[in-house]
């Protein structure tokens, strides 16, 4: 036996007092001049388990482990500072099912404000999520934010289609309904006399329905006004031209039920197109 392994067999129980208080065998063995194998095997001899003084990786993580979050520490960082491999700690930790950061935490919490702006946009604006998303710049992917609003039982495809305007239809919060092969009725506010109803999509994109029936009928049919002998192509623009916008609605009710209405010193009529020449 060598002079060192005497000394350290010498001196084992207040070097065991002084490993258990957190010095490592490294340094140890440094005052001794020797190495941390001869420490080891010396130890050994006297009946002292080397491996049981020190603490596991394990222990070492598991008492330390909010302390490192707090501090922020990343893997590299802690691996070097323990003295072991990254790999080592990655595993260590998994197997003990820790997380060094609160990642997910941190994610999830910024899907919750991710969903808010979605849900605030679409409700201000229609369209769809991915739509949304896109228009808002963020960072958080379609199936995350339908994950939040289904846990909320939130449903945002009413809004699919809305706050468009087609024509004269403004299209509006409500019930998408599937018909034909696909198409579907959008929910509609006609622009020029506030009624409400159901137009189908494709129409309403290739512009074949650009008011509700009963605006369309006078829109498309010419106005006449009898004492000037003037002609034009709408009501909406005889109107205008005559100043007489604010009593549009009654004066379109009334050549709707009779065909002329008299107002402010004119006669308005409708003229039928086909025989307009
Ligand atoms: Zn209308």
């Amino acid at each position: 036996m060598s002079v060192k392994s005497e000394a350290v067999k010498r001196d084992s129980e207040s070097i065991v007092a002084r490993i258990k208080a957190g010095a490592t065998i490294t340094a140890i063995a440094d005052e001794y001049g020797t190495y941390p194998s001869l420490v080891k095997r010396a130890l050994n001899g006297v009946g002292v388990d080397i491996k049981r003084l020190l603490p596991t990786l394990a222990n070492t993580c598991r008492e330390n482990i909010n302390e490192w979050r707090k501090e922020g520490k990343t893997l590299d960082v802690l691996a070097e500072e323990l003295g072991v491999k990254r790999s080592s700690l990655v595993s260590t930790l998994h197997r003990l099912g820790l997380k060094l950061h609160h990642r997910e935490r941190m994610r999830s919490a910024a899907v919750d404000e991710a969903t808010e702006e979605v849900i605030k946009y679409i409700h201000q604006r229609g369209g769809n999520i991915i739509k949304a998303i896109r228009d808002l710049g963020l960072k958080v992917s379609e199936s995350a934010i339908r994950g939040r609003l289904a846990e909320r039982g939130i449903d945002l495809s009413s809004f699919r289609f809305s706050y468009r305007t087609y024509g004269d239809w403004y299209t509006l919060p409500g019930k998408v309904e599937e018909c034909y092969v696909n198409d579907k009725k959008i929910y509609a506010r006609c622009l020029r006399c506030g009624s409400t109803g159901y137009v189908l999509y494709t129409n309403l994109l290739a512009a074949k329905s650009t008011g509700c029936m009963s605006c369309r009928t006078w829109t498309q049919k010419t106005v006449r006004v009898v004492e000037t002998g003037e002609v034009y192509k709408s009501l909406r623009k005889a109107v205008i031209k005559l100043d007489l916008l604010p009593a549009y609605q009654r004066i379109r009710q009334n050549l709707n039920k009779s065909g002329s209405y008299e107002i402010g010193g004119f006669t308005i009529e409708a003229v039928d197109p086909s025989s307009d020449g």
